[in-house]
């Protein structure tokens, strides 16, 4: 049911899912991981029913044009490449044929050609609904080599529905999906929760990670055959999934299974429907919103009966999927994409698969050795091949490496180390002449890639992040560079500038970035050695928390020890909880202190500090003014071990003990005419500080005595005060 766009308010977009009890399970997630999303980044909610309403009102001026006679949406098959990862202990048990029933299944739904469509009642065949979608098993990886669309793994992981999906990644034992650009990814498994069969993203979400575009099926929800289990064996949860997957909401409207009238699917076609509907109904079914024959439309493919219960879209419906294919940023590169086309095997092919280093960073050598991975594409032996790296985009330096690669297999091979100078730095690598001939496909011989070099600098370093910060180095773990640690100018402590980390816009909950100092050299006679920073964070709510780390490392970024750790309350600066993007006022910053003359105490070293952001879905956190420096103590204090000064003094009298004041039991402090002015008692156990500072400011010109008295001796001092 299509109703006035007013009531496309905020209110409608929530899904209310929590409070609701469910007669049965709802067949689908794909509500409440999208309500999930909303509550983690509410800022998100507004922008994406702004794009709503922007596609709702394309749609609307489409479906007008169409009953005038012009067509808008996609006019010929487009065919959607897909590509099946089963993640399962036993990911066998889904056979290539039980994969092949579901894109069978899918491309009848979505043709209007599957064969219960018979069933479709006489009072609906007039918007039976039949779409330009189809769907391949992938022919080529993003890579360009052929495959047959099925991917399988075995792991113990399940799904668990959300936005950190570990059945989407490779590091929690799930799988890593294709060029989402390119790739509609399927993964096929079991559920954390055995009930759910399944869930989408809608599109629309700017701040979601590109890892959790596609659809997950329970096994036992997936294809027509073999683990596909009654009353869910017709394919129909891919089908109802990827309705979501282009912009279908549910028939009843989108809050989760709470009855109402009020709300929309935003489809003209479909009738006004009150909640979901469950089981096998008979026809006709009617409700309080559509309370006459031929009353609700249960067997829509957006209602949660059963699969053998639906098998019908509308043509609303189907104009609103093609809509959304052909207009939404995030789907409409699919149209283009080349992946249902086996590969072109050519002679000479050889694929630069990734260069290191990548994102990373250069600790301790002057120079950077490129190590490349290569694929020969080609039918024929890779025997040599030409490998030109250049830096910054001076001109390439080439090597020519003889090898012995058959067709289809990769190495990983070494270039020439060229010198860098400290600072941020582009590299660029590019293959050619594979076998001593041009390249026949040079669409996959280059890769460029970013890394820093540090500077080796004496102790002290300050900087401030008003330039560039060359010398500095920047590490995200390797691949999202939006994540990056950067310099911004609408915040600082000091100056005009500061370092900013991105985690109000970056969803991807435990990824790291990381900000790391030049190589800073700790003088040999260095008696501490201190890293003080400002810093200014806010939190997003009292549940999400980024931590901040600092780790020092004495072994060139080999290893590092961690010395500080704040996340939550203890890392906020002002008490701030916003879900707004967090941009600090100038009385926002704190500053931080971290004593490592301990940890380092004898071994001379030159220190790296990393300051290391853990993204948990948390506000922006900056950094100012970082300060390594190394402080030394007057020779007369480390020979005696006691040093009282000035002498004479104009007020402040400074007492410093080395390297402890064991012992120590008091200090006190008399006037020449023996009027006490001073006194501090330690006792119990607690060790007195090293420096102590006695203010005499407000006490007379004269001679003063300083008496500290130690559990095996006094030392008396005398001190003279002037004016
Ligand atoms: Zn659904």
């Amino acid at each position: 049911m299509f109703k006035a766009w007013l009531r496309f308010s905020g209110l409608i977009l929530v899904f209310v899912c929590s409070v609701q009890v469910y007669a049965q399970r709802p067949r689908c997630a794909t509500g409440s991981v999208m309500e999930q999303f909303f509550q983690m980044r509410p800022a998100e909610r507004i922008e994406f029913e702004k794009r709503q309403q922007s596609f709702q009102r394309r749609f609307e001026i489409a479906r007008r044009l169409k009953q005038e006679g012009v067509q808008q949406r996609v006019q010929s098959i487009i065919t959607i490449p897909v590509v099946v990862h089963i993640v399962m202990d036993n990911p066998n048990l889904v056979t290539d044929e039980q994969v092949q029933s579901q894109l069978d299944a899918l491309n009848a739904d979505y043709a209007g050609e599957n064969l219960d469509a018979v069933n479709v009642p006489a009072a609906f065949a007039s918007v039976f609904g039949k779409s330009q979608i189809r769907f391949c098993l992938a022919q080529r990886t993003p890579g360009g080599t052929a495959t047959n669309g099925i991917i399988r793994k075995t792991s113990l992981t399940t799904s668990t529905p959300g936005s950190n999906d570990p059945i989407k990644r490779n590091v929690t034992g799930g799988a890593d999906g294709w060029d989402v650009s390119k790739y509609l990814n399927i993964w096929v498994c079991k559920m954390t929760d055995n009930n759910d069969l399944g869930y989408t993203f809608m599109p629309g979400l700017s701040g979601i990670s590109e890892s959790d575009i596609g659809l997950v099926t329970a096994y036992h929800a997936f294809g027509t055959m073999g683990t596909a289990t009654a009353p869910f064996n017709k394919g129909r949860t891919a089908t109802h999934e990827i309705g979501h997957f282009f912009n279908l909401w549910h028939i009843w409207g989108d809050n989760q299974c709470v009855a109402s009238c009020s709300d929309s699917d935003f489809v003209d076609d479909t009738p006004n429907q009150s909640t979901c509907t469950y089981g096998t109904p008979s026809f006709p079914t009617t409700d309080i919103c559509t309370n006459n024959a031929p009353g609700i439309m249960f067997m829509n493919f957006m209602d949660y009966v059963n699969d053998g219960a639906m098998y019908m879209f509308t043509q609303g419906q189907v104009e609103r999927m093609e809509l959304a294919l052909a207009t939404l940023d995030d789907r409409k590169s699919l149209l283009t994409s080349n992946g249902c086309e086996p590969p072109v095997l050519y002679n000479n092919d050889a694929r630069l698969n990734s260069v290191s280093p990548n994102n990373s960073i250069i600790y301790c050598s002057g120079s950077v050795q490129p190590s490349v991975s290569i694929t020969n594409l080609g039918t024929q032996p890779l025997t040599s091949i030409r490998l030109n790296v250049s830096v910054d985009g001076a001109a390439p330096v080439t090597s020519q490496v003889n090898l012995s690669l058959p067709t289809l297999q990769t190495v990983t091979i070494t270039a020439p180390a060229l010198n860098v100078s400290p600072g941020h730095h582009t590299l660029k690598v590019f293959t050619s002449l594979p076998n001593g001939v041009a390249d026949q496909q040079t669409n996959n011989d280059t890769l460029t890639t970013l890394f820093s070099a540090l500077a080796h600098l004496d102790a002290s370093v300050m900087e401030g992040f008003e330039t560039n910060f060359n010398g500095w180095g920047v590490d995200n773990n390797s691949d999202i560079v939006s994540y990056n640690p950067t310099k911004v100018t609408n915040a600082a402590y000091n100056g005009s500038a500061s370092i900013k980390y991105n985690s109000f816009n970056y969803t991807l909950y435990g990824r790291e970035s990381r900000l790391v100092s030049p190589r800073v050299n700790i003088p040999a006679d260095a008696d501490s050695v201190k890293i003080t920073f400002w810093r200014a964070a806010a939190q997003l709510n009292s549940v999400h928390s980024d931590t901040l780390d600092v780790l020092y490392s004495v072994d060139c970024g080999q290893s590092f020890v961690s010395v500080y750790k704040r996340s939550g309350i203890a890392l906020n600066t002002n008490n701030i909880i916003t879900s707004s993007e967090y941009i600090p006022a100038s009385d926002h910053w704190i500053a931080d202190t971290i004593d490592i003359t301990q940890q380092i105490a004898g071994l001379h070293p030159d220190v790296i500090v990393t300051f290391r952001m853990i993204n948990g879905y948390g506000n922006n956190i900056y950094l100012d003014d970082v300060n390594i420096y190394s402080v030394r103590l007057p020779n007369a204090l480390k020979e005696k071990g006691l040093t009282i000064s000035p002498n004479p003094t104009s007020g402040i009298i400074n007492i410093r003990h080395y390297p402890t004041t064991s012992g120590l039991q008091g200090i006190t402090v008399y006037s020449s005419t023996g009027q006490l002015v001073f006194k501090e008692q330690y006792n119990g156990g607690f060790q007195a500080p090293n420096f102590t500072q006695v203010n005499l400011w407000n006490q007379a010109s004269g001679i003063y005595i300083v008496r500290l008295v130690y559990a095996d001796r006094v030392v008396t001092r005398k001190i003279l005060k002037m004016n």
